[in-house]
C-alpha cells in the first residue's frame, strides 16, 4: 500500500515514511491510494473477533511491510489492553434505534486513546529498529495532548512538546497533560486559540532548521495517517454489532478537525454499508454551513462547552476535498489557495455528491445542556458535551428509523465539569486512576503566540 499527497506534488510514500512525518513536502495530507474492499462473506467472519482481533485484520492491509504481524499484534494487544472496558468500545442504547459508541474508556477518556496508544507504540518500533530519534510536536484542543503523551512517553526515542491555548482547556484536560512525568516531555501553554496553536506547529514544520541535523519532526494530530487508520476500526466493530453487513447503519460524529468522521467515511468506501454520515458540529459550524449553503468560509471563532470542537479550519477536510475533486491534486491545490480569502463554493455536481454522503447540523451550548440534563433524566446517561452535540444532531438529521443511528461518544463527562453543571448536574467522578489528578505536580511554560518562542523552547530544551 502506498500514499499519495491530496496537493499532488510527490511521489507515492510507504506507511513508515508517512507514519514518520506530518503533511507531505507539498503542504497536502497523505491518503492511501487505494482502499481495500470487504467482503460481506469477510465481514460475517469478522463477526466473532475481539476488539483487537478485529483491529489486526483491518489495519495489516495498510501497513504492508514495516511492521512485522507478529509485532503488530502485540502493538495492538498491549495498546487495548490499557482501556478499562473488556470491549473496549461498549455500546449502549438510548432510545429505538438510537445507540451510543463509547470510545472513552482508554488511559486519557477520550477516543484519542484508540490510535495515540497505537501511535506511540509503533513508533518506538520504528525508530528503534532505524536507531532514530525524533521530536514529536502536536497542537491540542485539549484531548489529543494527554493522550498523546501517554501514548509516547514511554519510548526512549522521543521528546515530546505539546502546545495547549493557554487557559483554553478544561482544567481536567490541563492536568491530564502537564502532570504527565518524563524529562522528555513539555507542555506549552499558548497565548492564543487552538487555531493559533496549529498555525505555528504547520510552520515549525516547514522548516525544521532549528533542529539538529539528525532530527526532525513527528506530528501527532490527525493529519497524521496512522491516527486515521486506527480510527476506521470502531466504525467496522460497532456496525457489525448491530446487524451490518446485513443492515444499513448510520453514525453521527462530533467533529471538529473532521478525523474522526473521515475514517469513517473511509470505512463505509471499503465496503460497510453505512447509510448516513452526520456532520455533528457545535457553534463552530463551516462545515455545516458548507454541507448546508455550499459556501466554505472561516468565520469568528466561538468559545463553547465542546472545547475539542472549538476550531475555525477543519484540516482533514482536504482528504475528503481530494476525493471530491477527482484526486485531482492541481484542481485542489487551486482551491485550497483561495481558501481564507473569499468564500469557496463547489460546483452543482460536487455539491450533490457532498450532500450525499454527508448530514450536518449544529448546536449551541444551551441547547447541550438541555440534551445532556433530558438524557440523564430519561435513560441514566450522563454524555459529555461532545456526545451531546453528537444526539443532537443525529436527532435533527435523521430521517430513516429502521437503520441504527450510533452517536460516537467521544469523551467520558468528568473531563468537562463546566458543561455538566451548567446541565444542572452533578459532577460525575473521574476513573479510578485518575483519582489524585488534583493533587499532582503540574509543569508547563506559558509562551507567546509566536513561531519564535516554540523554536527557540525547543532549541533550548531539547537535546
Ligand atoms: C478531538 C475530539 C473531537 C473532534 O474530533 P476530530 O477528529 O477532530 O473531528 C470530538 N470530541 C472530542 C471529545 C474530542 O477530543
Amino acid at each position: 500500500m502506498k500514499y499519495l499527497s491530496t496537493r499532488g506534488g510527490c511521489s507515492p510514500q510507504n506507511f513508515e515514511e508517512v507514519l514518520l512525518t506530518g503533511l507531505a513536502p507539498d503542504g497536502g495530507l497523505y491518503v492511501p491510494e487505494n482502499l481495500p474492499t470487504i467482503s460481506a462473506e469477510q465481514m460475517e467472519s469478522w463477526k466473532s473477533l475481539s476488539y483487537p482481533e478485529l483491529a489486526l485484520a483491518i489495519i495489516t492491509p495498510f501497513i504492508d511491510g514495516p511492521i512485522p504481524d507478529d509485532e503488530l499484534r502485540s502493538i495492538i494487544e498491549a495498546s487495548y489492553g490499557e482501556f478499562d472496558h473488556p470491549d473496549v468500545a461498549p455500546i449502549t442504547q438510548l432510545g429505538e434505534n438510537e445507540y451510543l459508541l463509547e470510545l472513552f474508556h482508554g488511559p486519557t477518556l477520550a477516543f484519542k486513546d484508540f490510535a495515540l496508544q497505537i501511535l506511540g507504540r509503533m513508533l518506538d518500533y520504528v525508530l528503534k529498529k532505524n536507531e532514530q530519534r525524533v521530536v514529536i510536536l502536536g497542537a491540542t484542543s485539549g484531548d489529543t495532548g494527554s493522550a498523546a503523551l501517554e501514548g509516547c512517553r514511554h519510548s526512549d526515542y522521543v521528546d515530546i512538546v505539546i502546545l495547549h491555548p493557554h487557559q483554553r482547556v478544561s482544567d481536567v484536560q490541563r492536568k491530564q497533560m502537564t502532570t504527565v512525568p518524563g524529562d522528555n516531555v513539555f507542555n506549552l501553554a499558548v497565548e492564543g486559540n487552538f487555531d493559533d496553536c496549529q498555525r505555528i506547529v504547520k510552520a515549525a514544520f516547514a522548516d525544521q532548521s532549528f533542529l539538529p541535523d539528525d532530527r526532525q519532526l513527528v506530528a501527532v494530530n490527525s493529519i497524521n495517517w496512522a491516527r486515521i487508520l486506527m480510527q476506521i476500526v470502531y466504525y467496522f466493530y460497532a456496525a457489525l454489532k448491530l446487524g451490518a453487513p446485513g443492515r444499513k447503519v448510520s453514525f453521527s460524529v462530533p467533529t471538529g478537525n473532521f478525523g474522526d468522521i473521515y475514517a469513517g467515511y473511509l470505512a463505509k468506501g471499503m465496503g460497510l454499508p453505512v447509510d448516513r454520515l452526520v456532520v455533528a458540529t457545535n457553534k463552530n459550524d463551516i462545515l455545516h454551513r458548507f454541507i448546508r449553503n455550499n459556501e466554505y468560509a472561516v468565520a469568528e471563532l466561538n468559545k463553547t462547552f465542546s472545547p475539542s470542537m472549538d476550531i475555525l479550519v477543519s484540516s482533514n477536510f482536504e482528504r475528503y476535498l481530494f476525493d471530491l475533486f477527482n484526486r485531482d491534486g492541481d484542481a485542489l491545490s487551486e482551491f485550497m489557495s483561495r481558501f481564507g480569502q473569499e468564500t469557496l463554493s463547489v460546483s452543482a455536481e460536487q455539491w450533490e455528491k457532498l450532500k450525499d454522503c454527508f448530514d450536518s447540523s449544529s448546536v449551541d451550548d444551551d441547547t447541550t445542556c438541555e440534551v445532556i440534563a433530558q438524557t440523564y433524566a430519561e435513560y441514566g446517561k450522563l454524555m459529555d458535551p461532545h456526545t451531546a452535540v453528537g444526539v443532537k444532531c443525529a436527532r435533527d438529521c435523521r430521517k430513516d428509523t429502521e437503520a441504527p443511528m450510533i452517536t460516537l461518544a467521544t469523551a467520558h463527562p468528568a473531563k468537562f465539569a463546566e458543561a455538566i453543571a451548567a446541565a444542572g448536574l452533578e459532577n460525575p467522578k473521574l476513573p479510578e486512576h485518575l483519582q489524585d489528578l488534583f493533587e499532582r505536580e503540574e509543569r508547563y511554560t506559558v509562551v507567546a503566540n509566536d513561531l519564535n518562542a516554540v523554536t527557540n523552547f525547543i532549541e533550548t530544551n531539547v537535546q
